[in-house]
């Protein structure tokens, strides 16, 4: 399988390659060539597989430059007892005969981002080997929370790789600080950053893009790379999870072989609910893919309407991960829509550059109506999904799950539609003890790390033992500097 640039089809590149490096040269996101259909009969096969055995399956249709051997024992260690605390790995659970819930939190960070996280690293690992290249690849990231922590969890002690992330100072929950700074493992560091997100994502790209460092840096034999969600290495194991819990579903006798299901996903950067594209466009019989959005709305507005204008007002709000203006992965989907069409993708990514905005014809606005809904949701509303599904169901869900949870009440209130739905669960909702405590009525007593017992205490259900754990774990790391010292920074942890 080859891959070529969502801006240039002439680009063609292994797996390998695409997975190294990252991003095509021309700014445009490597992908995949052609999708494997996969028949009824192969879903059919999938049924009594494990999770591992579904995840080595589905990713061999696209790495075929990995053997099935090494895909096998990449999955085994990633999902594995010792980082997931169930044996589903992603387990599905049933609300009630139409409504689903795919938990995709059990991993080691408690976050989604695990799903691609555990495996990109050895990904990567084995594509500097297969590319010969000596060098170590040392990977910088900013973090607003979730990402950070996956990466540095992903990425510890995995051979001839280095990470290191900047974090906002007074930016990141608590919970997520104490995550990054209890991270083990030889290879990795971190350090908050004086300011915002936005410093800290802005000094990580002056890096990236500074000459002299890379060649200093380059004789010292280290390159830098990025984990960031444009990776077709973190794309292409959340494909897994969809066909997953179909298969899941099937087998447990909820649903017939063959029969459509929508999936709700909380959106951010597009890279979930992509995946879930993907799975459709392979063949899985998915209905509607709902784009559920928080307060900042807009991708309700372009999936609606076919423009996208990040020209508006930035919400901080709940579900910090979806606080996002410019969405990287649409572009996937724009290229897919626009009939593989790189001009047209690269004019749209210019305008959005120069203008802030951009309108698909209406012939890709058509299909866009055809495969999505989309929704946003208040505050309040997501406070209110929570305490609904808790008093309820009897089902704790934390603030990103509920604004999906929100969203696909909205669909279906608003299409009418009653076919099986799944919702996804991005987060334990221990990540975000603060917002859930208020939602379920309670009042906080005290911050940080002290009010996973008051919400386990609160509820009776018991924090992912890896977050109850967090209070005993030893600080690792108190590295704080300002935006202009991040290069120095660099310097001195790649001695
Ligand atoms: C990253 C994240 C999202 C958004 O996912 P995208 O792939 O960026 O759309 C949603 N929920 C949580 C908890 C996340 O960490």
């Amino acid at each position: 399988m080859k891959y070529y640039s969502t801006r240039d089809t002439a680009v063609s590149l292994s797996a390998a390659q695409a997975v190294k490096q990252g991003l095509s040269r021309d700014g445009g996101l490597l992908t995949p060539m052609e999708f494997t259909k996969l028949s009824e009969g192969d879903l059919n096969a999938m049924l009594p597989m494990t999770y591992q055995q579904r995840a080595a399956a589905i990713m061999g249709l696209y790495l075929t430059d990995y053997s099935a051997k090494e895909l096998l024992a990449f999955v085994e260690k990633a999902y594995g007892p010792a980082r997931f605390d169930t044996s589903a790995v992603a387990p599905v659970r049933t609300l009630d005969e139409t409504t689903h819930c795919l938990e995709l939190w059990h991993g080691p960070t408690s976050a989604f981002k695990d799903l691609a996280l555990q495996m990109l690293p050895q990904l990567l690992s084995a594509a500097l080997k297969k590319t010969g290249e000596t060098r170590t690849a040392c990977i910088l990231a900013a973090t607003s929370g979730d990402t950070g922590k996956a990466a540095m969890e992903g990425f510890a002690d995995v051979e001839q790789t280095k990470i290191l992330v900047f974090y906002p100072k007074d930016g990141v929950s608590a919970v997520q600080e104490a995550q990054m700074l209890t991270q083990r493992g030889e290879n990795v560091s971190v350090c908050s950053v004086v300011g915002n997100f936005d410093d800290t994502q802005s000094g990580v790209k002056r890096i990236f893009s500074d000459g002299a460092l890379r060649d200093e840096l380059d004789k010292r034999g280290y390159f830098l790379s990025s984990a960031n969600s444009i990776n077709w290495g973190r794309i292409l194991p959340q494909v897994v999870y969809y066909i997953s819990a179909y298969c899941d579903l099937v087998r447990d006798g909820k649903l017939d072989l063959g029969e459509k299901v929508n999936f709700c996903v909380p959106t951010g950067n597009f890279g979930d609910i992509l995946a879930g594209y993907y799975a459709r466009k392979m063949g899985l019989p998915i209905g509607r893919l709902i784009c559920a959005s928080n307060k900042n709305d807009v991708l309700t507005e372009f999936l609606t309407t076919g423009t996208y204008d990040r020209n508006r007002t930035f919400y901080n709000t709940m579900s910090p991960s979806m606080d996002i203006l410019i969405s990287s992965n649409l572009e996937r989907l724009l290229f897919d829509l626009a009939g593989q069409n790189g001009e047209k993708v690269k004019d749209y990514m210019d305008q959005l550059a120069m203008s802030g905005s951009y309108r698909v014809r209406d012939e890709i606005l058509e299909q866009i109506r055809d495969l999505f809904w989309a929704g946003s949701c208040g505050e309040e509303a997501t406070a209110a999904a929570i305490a609904h599904y808790y008093k309820d169901c009897g089902y704790l869900i934390d603030t990103h799950t509920a604004v999906a949870a929100d969203v696909m009440a909205q669909y279906r209130a608003a299409t009418g539609d009653a076919a099986p739905t799944v919702f996804v669960s991005t987060a334990s909702p221990f990540k975000f003890c603060d917002s859930v405590l208020k939602a379920i009525g309670e009042t906080p007593k005290g911050e940080g790390i002290d009010l996973i017992d008051q919400l386990q205490y609160a509820t009776g259900r018991p924090a992912p033992w890896r977050l109850a754990a967090l209070r005993e774990k030893e600080r690792r790391f108190d590295l704080s500097q300002k935006k202009e010292e991040m290069p120095e920074v660099v310097r001195a942890f790649l001695k």
